[in-house]
């Protein structure tokens, strides 16, 4: 069953529990932790169903309920343990579209009962979509350890002055930082302490100060998302997303990353797909400069590092145009991440000395000449070259490097989707690449590792374009 959380309201008619043994009691003691009274379908009533009923938090209703005891119930839960029983009712209760669960029997249900954290107005509740209930349990523990026993007061105090806090700051980023000082501050641990008069004082003079605050000033932070893995994300990177208002990001960030982000926080594509549709750069520029001054925290998110080949440079240059607050949070670039991922050193003693980040696309789209690359010097040295957008070029670059006088028999290994749960590596020689670039079949996002380097063992399975026997033949 695949299930989506929600809270539902009790405000209408009691839930309904149908079933008078102990099942059912426990189920009732469940519902009772926000329900204002149940009803229980039964003959009769198990001991503690009694008690609940003679306390007035139960009600007994008539057992083998039908159309008219299930129609409008918020929820109905059978737990008769008679398996025929309990399937009549949740055939009912699906007919007329009431949620129902019968405790486990997943096939009758149309909703799972989660583990409970309950700290009044905080509610946490757990899923695992029933497949790992341990997990769910020992997830519960440690957030019962974890939140605090008063955050129900807290969060109670916090309502008590919501109404005056939206009269006097206006909504959107001012007040999300009033809040978000608030409960990171004094004021929430005076409360949670129990100095609840402290607690006031505190948030009083908080939202005095915070209404004659100056209006807060934009910025824009130009963040590298890395190669795709999210746990390759600097803590600065996943701070910056949870403190932005919109986040404009590239085709090559990863969902997983963008999951990082404040669930109110606008999420903008901007393309950058090679051939496909994308925004224009000075479109992008213009949207980021126009957000700061609107006083937003603007996250212009980049695959990889902002400053290789990810064009952060002109936006930066816009941005300092603007005179616009800038911050810079560097990324794992992808070449990086592949050689990790390879475990394949990119500098080794003996073997690679420099390393040289190329693009294999020149601007306007023209094939790479590698005129800025002293290729001849490159070729005798110890180096590693890593290209990337070298997809469609790949060949064309292998026939440069070879004029250049690179021994044709020198190792290249492409990473595509570095870092992803879908990374592939081919290994191949630049002779190779040359002719028989298509063998590698490389789609987009690949990087390219020119060098004594990519020779050296990997990690991981690694296709050998090689090991095909024509291939040897030729390249014997
Ligand atoms: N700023 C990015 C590079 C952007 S240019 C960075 O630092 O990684 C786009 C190129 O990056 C792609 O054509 C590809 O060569 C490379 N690239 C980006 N993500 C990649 C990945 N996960 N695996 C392999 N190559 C990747």
């Amino acid at each position: 069953m695949r299930t989506f959380p929600v809270f539902i309201s009790f405000d209408g008619k009691p839930p309904l529990v149908v079933g008078g043994g102990e099942l059912a009691a426990i189920k009732a003691r469940l519902l009772l932790k926000r329900a204002g009274s149940v009803d229980i379908a039964a003959q009769s009533l198990g001991e503690e169903l009694t008690k609940l009923a003679e306390a007035g938090q139960v009600v007994r209703v008539p057992p083998a309920p039908g159309i008219d005891q299930l129609r409008g119930r918020p929820l109905v839960i059978a737990a008769t343990e008679d398996d025929e029983e309990d399937s009549r009712v949740s055939a009912i209760a699906r007919a007329l579209g009431v949620p129902v669960n019968v405790p486990d029997r997943p096939e009758l249900c149309t909703f799972a009962l989660p583990a409970i954290v309950d700290r009044g107005e905080v509610t946490v509740a757990i899923g695992t979509s029933a497949a790992a209930p341990v997990l769910s349990q020992r997830l519960r523990a440690w957030l019962e350890r974890e939140l605090h026993p008063r955050l129900d007061a807290l969060a109670k105090l916090a309502g008590e002055f919501r109404e005056h806090v939206a009269e006097k700051l206006p909504a959107g980023p001012a007040r999300r930082d009033f809040w978000e000082s608030v409960f990171d501050g004094a004021a929430a641990d005076a409360m949670l302490n129990g100095d609840e008069g402290k607690a006031r004082a505190l948030i009083g003079e908080a939202i005095v100060q915070a209404s004659q605050a100056a209006p807060r000033q934009g910025r824009v932070l130009l963040v590298g998302a890395g190669p795709g893995d999210p746990e390759l994300l600097t803590m600065k990177a996943v701070r910056a997303l949870k403190s932005a208002d919109v986040v404009f990001y590239d085709r090559l960030v990863g969902g997983g990353v963008l999951d990082y982000a404040r669930r109110e926080a606008e999420l903008i594509p901007v393309g950058k797909a090679k051939g496909a549709h994308s925004v224009p750069q000075s479109e992008i520029n213009a949207a980021l400069i126009e957000r700061a001054k609107a006083g937003q925290t603007v996250v212009r998110l980049k695959g990889g590092d902002p400053f290789v080949f990810g064009r952060g440079g002109e936006e930066l240059d816009a941005l300092r145009a603007q005179n616009i607050a800038i911050e810079i949070v560097p990324g794992v670039t992808a070449g990086i991440a592949a050689a990790a991922s390879l475990q394949i050193p990119l500098t080794h003693r003996d073997v690679s000395h420099t390393v040289t980040f190329v693009s294999g696309h020149e601007a306007g789209g023209k094939e790479p000449s590698f005129a800025h690359l002293d290729l001849t010097a490159l070729a005798s040295g110890n180096n590693t070259l890593i290209v990337y957008m070298g997809v469609t070029t790949g060949a064309v670059i292998a026939r440069r490097l070879l004029e250049a006088g690179f021994r044709p028999g020198l190792p290249v290994i492409a990473v595509e989707n570095a870092s992803r749960d879908d990374e592939r590596r081919v290994a191949t020689t630049i002779a190779v690449l040359a002719a028989h670039s298509e063998r590698l079949d490389l789609k987009s996002p690949a990087v390219l590792i020119f060098g004594e380097i990519a020779g050296l063992p990997a990690s991981g399975v690694v296709e050998d374009i090689l090991a095909s026997e024509e291939i040897k033949r030729a390249y014997a």
